[in-house]
């Protein structure tokens, strides 16, 4: 692929994240190689500042509208930044005209309409906001094909997979076997999860996350999510992609061929290996962080996921089986049990139990156009709320 001048103009949807944090730490290795070229948060102002300042950036987007008149309203932006906000203003962003990749690292489903015109407008995008992918894989896997423009994975399994197939052809591609921490709860007894707060929830023993995936990586609905955004990004079936928990998070994911011969793809539990990766895309360079020492001992240990205790991860299986808007399902439930979940609102072993009954009670089916879908997905946020307002005591 051809990009101006051997340089890539970047696009950072979530940048003072966690992914964003780490895509920052790329640019910051990759100076001769990518210019940061527009980045957006929803309303941390002071630190979309600070990076447009370090990376001299000159088109800003701040989601919140309250924020965006008080940023106006300060110096904190030079004057020949191009502040914008809203919806309209991060679409409008995410497919500036001079943009090569466009990073789209926001939690749910709020980047599904910047994804689709950054497409359009020619940019490939380096995805890490999985939901994306689980409520619109059809359409947005159909406008990447239609505008000839590459979806490459952030996700850290995901591009495991795809550094895996590099050079071979997808018909001899077997299954693909997801790696899964297991998360803070993997080894607790069902009594034990009865107990489990907000705040047991919010750590995750290998990777420093945002909330919301911090929580869903202790339930494993990451995975679940996971297992469908691996349907739409490598066109497996749903009983060939497997999940096998390896605490360790070293081995990222591994693929099998058709011979039995199994790649995997290893590095320290960093989200800087697989940004990297997408953003240098086809090219590489030396890493931002340490790599693997293997003159001390190392463990690598696997096994098979406990759906009874993880129910989250045979839903979302389910949901994959199921098709059609059944995953916008799965998604809007969950994150809606999420956020009733950090808001005190409901108990940890209550957010599989929303979703569950969420799914019972919509009526999925095959949509044909995006507004289809986030019809569907209005509606099953709506259904989901009425369940978490029923079990709020
Ligand atoms: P964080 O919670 O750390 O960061 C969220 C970012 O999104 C912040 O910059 C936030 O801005 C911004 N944001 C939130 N809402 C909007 C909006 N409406 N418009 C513009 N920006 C918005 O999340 P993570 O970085 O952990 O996760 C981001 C995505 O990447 C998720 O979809 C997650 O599933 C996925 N992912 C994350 C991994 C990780 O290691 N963290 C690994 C693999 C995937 P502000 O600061 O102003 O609130
Ligand atoms: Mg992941």
């Amino acid at each position: 692929m051809y990009y101006k001048m051997g340089r890539k103009n970047i696009i950072l949807l979530g940048a003072t994240g966690s992914i964003g944090d780490s895509t920052l730490q790329v640019i910051r290795r990759n100076r001769n190689r990518l210019t940061l070229f527009g980045v957006a948060a929803f309303s941390n102002i002071e630190a979309l500042a600070k990076i447009a300042s370090e990376f001299v950036v000159k088109h800003v987007t701040i989601y919140d509208t309250s924020a965006y008149k008080k940023a106006r309203e300060s110096d904190l932006f030079a004057k020949d930044v191009y502040l914008n906000c809203g919806l309209q203003g991060l679409t409008e962003l995410a497919s500036l005209p001079d943009a090569d990749i466009t990073v789209i690292a926001v939690p749910g489903t709020i980047c599904l309409q910047p994804t689709l015109s950054a497409l359009q407008a020619g940019n490939d995008i380096a995805l890490a906001s999985k939901e994306v992918l689980v409520t619109a894989g059809k359409f947005v896997m159909a406008a990447a094909k239609k505008y000839g423009r590459k979806i490459l994975p952030a996700d850290s399994e995901h591009n495991a997979i795809f550094q895996c197939l590099h050079q071979s052809s997808r018909k001899d591609l077997a299954r693909v076997i997801l790696t899964a921490s297991g998360g803070p709860f993997r080894d607790y007894s069902s009594e034990q999860m009865k107990t489990i707060k907000r705040e047991d929830a919010l750590k995750h023993p290998n990777w420093l996350m945002g909330p919301k995936i911090t929580v869903d990586s202790s339930t494993m609905a990451n995975k679940g999510l996971e297992l469908i955004e691996a349907h739409w990004l490598f066109g497996q079936k749903p009983n060939d992609i497997q999940v096998v928990v390896h605490p360790q998070s070293i081995i990222h994911s591994l693929v099998e061929f058709i011979d039995g011969s199994i790649l995997a793809q290893l590095s320290p539990p960093s989200m800087t290996f697989a940004i990297q990766h997408t953003l240098l895309y086809p090219d590489r360079s030396e890493g931002v962080t340490e790599t693997l020492d293997f003159s001390q001992v190392m463990q690598f240990d696997f096994h098979p996921p406990d759906i009874d205790r993880f129910p989250c991860l045979r839903l979302a299986r389910e949901t994959l089986v199921a098709g059609g808007t059944a995953p916008a399902a799965f998604n809007a439930s969950n994150e809606e049990a999420v956020l009733a979940f950090l808001g005190n609102r409901i108990d940890y072993l209550t957010i599989p139990i929303i979703i569950e009954r969420t799914l019972e009670t919509v009526s999925c089916f095959e949509p044909q156009n995006l507004d289809q879908v986030m019809e569907f997905e209005a509606s099953a946020r709506q259904v989901a709320r009425n369940k978490i307002a029923s079990y709020v005591s």
